[in-house]
């Protein structure tokens, strides 16, 4: 046991996407008659309010929405304005962004305190490539434009970096995104899930890709805002506003990791690298009272020893483990 609190719930709303980005939901794999859970399988709207709600006694203040593409669930809207009624929680929501310019302000409306977007690359070519459905760059920055006009902003922007696909577009977006008040940050490429095919040497490591921009735009760090924060902070030294990098495979953040991830069917996990879930569905539907329902979240917790990306690091070991975008990341 290594004592961590937990803070941070990410939820993952919904299992499918409407993009197909090459290392998360590959195409051949992702197919049209890829089996997606059915809604009966999926947590109600009124389940993860109550979790939340009860994971609220254990210490958690940030709910984080995820999927799959969080928008593609119908009425969205509805789930965070009542999360924002169940307790003193700050809601916050990962997106591709491509559904983004039209939900932005309903989303704002409901409570939503902040949003991410996740946009790999400014050049057209390399980003269709990536998302693999031949989505426009030009209509996810509408989104995230709006976004930060109704107010959702600093919006934060993550890149997923992977050698020789996108790493020779970082400078031009980390430039592009200076002085905009927006926060771009780059995330290694991780060893998630099965499908995409990972290997080390497609890891552009964070400390490399800080030389790159540092070497046009002089970068210093920043201190964290906050234990747990995964994020490593820089601040342009001309005053142009802050970017930062996830250094999840080369600088691994195990011992201040406070966060818990329940998958679109309700299962708990300790770990973004973990092989089994807790079924939380099951307990929800059953007669269990919330008191019985805080206990076993609290026994679950305080029994986790995850620390996948420092054992990872160390020995290079293959461990069997679940798809990002059943998780949430
Ligand atoms: N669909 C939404 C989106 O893309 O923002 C939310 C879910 S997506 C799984 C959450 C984040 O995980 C995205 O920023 C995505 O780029 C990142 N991600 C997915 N697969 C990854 C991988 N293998 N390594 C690092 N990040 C990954
Ligand atoms: Fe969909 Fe997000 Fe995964 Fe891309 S990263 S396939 S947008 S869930
Ligand atoms: Fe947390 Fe697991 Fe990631 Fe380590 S590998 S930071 S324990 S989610």
């Amino acid at each position: 046991m290594l004592n961590r609190p937990l803070r941070d719930l990410r939820i993952s709303v919904t299992d499918r996407c409407n993009f197909r980005c090459t290392y998360c939901m590959p195409k051949e794999i992702f197919t049209r008659d890829y089996e997606f859970l059915s809604r009966d399988l999926l947590l109600s709207f009124e389940e993860i309010e109550r979790l939340v709600r009860l994971s609220g006694e254990l210490g958690v203040h940030k709910v984080r929405l995820t999927g799959g593409e969080p928008l593609l669930r119908r009425d969205l809207e509805h789930l965070i304005a009542s999360l924002k009624a169940a307790g003193d929680f700050e809601v916050t929501m990962t997106t591709n962004g491509a559904l983004l310019a039209r939900k932005a302000q309903a989303l704002k409306d409901a409570g939503l305190d902040r949003i991410s977007v996740s946009l790999d690359s400014l050049d057209d070519t390399v980003f269709r490539a990536m998302n693999d459905v031949d989505f426009p760059v030009a209509k996810v920055l509408e989104g995230i434009n709006l976004a930060h006009e109704v107010g959702l902003g600093p919006v934060k922007i993550n890149a997923v970096v992977k050698r020789g696909v996108n790493d020779h577009t970082v400078v031009e977006m980390a430039r592009y995104f200076k002085d905009t008040g927006h926060i771009i940050r780059f995330i290694e490429f991780m060893d998630v899930g099965h499908t995409n095919g990972w290997r080390l040497d497609d890891v552009v490591p964070a400390a490399e890709i800080v030389a790159m921009i540092d070497a046009r735009m002089p970068l210093e760090p920043v201190k964290p805002n906050y234990l747990g924060e995964v994020a490593r902070r820089y601040r342009f030294k001309d005053g142009g506003g802050e970017m930062g990098v996830i250094a999840s495979v080369t600088q691994p953040f195990c011992g201040d990791c406070t966060r818990a991830r329940i998958s679109a069917d309700g299962a708990l996990y300790t770990c973004l690298f973990a092989t089994k879930g807790f079924d939380l569905r099951a307990l929800l539907r059953s007669t269990a009272t919330d008191q019985e329902i805080i206990d076993t979240l609290a026994g679950i917790w305080a029994a986790r020893d995850d620390r996948y990306s420092e054992i990872r690091s160390s020995e290079t070991v293959d461990l069997p483990k679940v798809e990002m975008s059943y998780i949430g990341g």
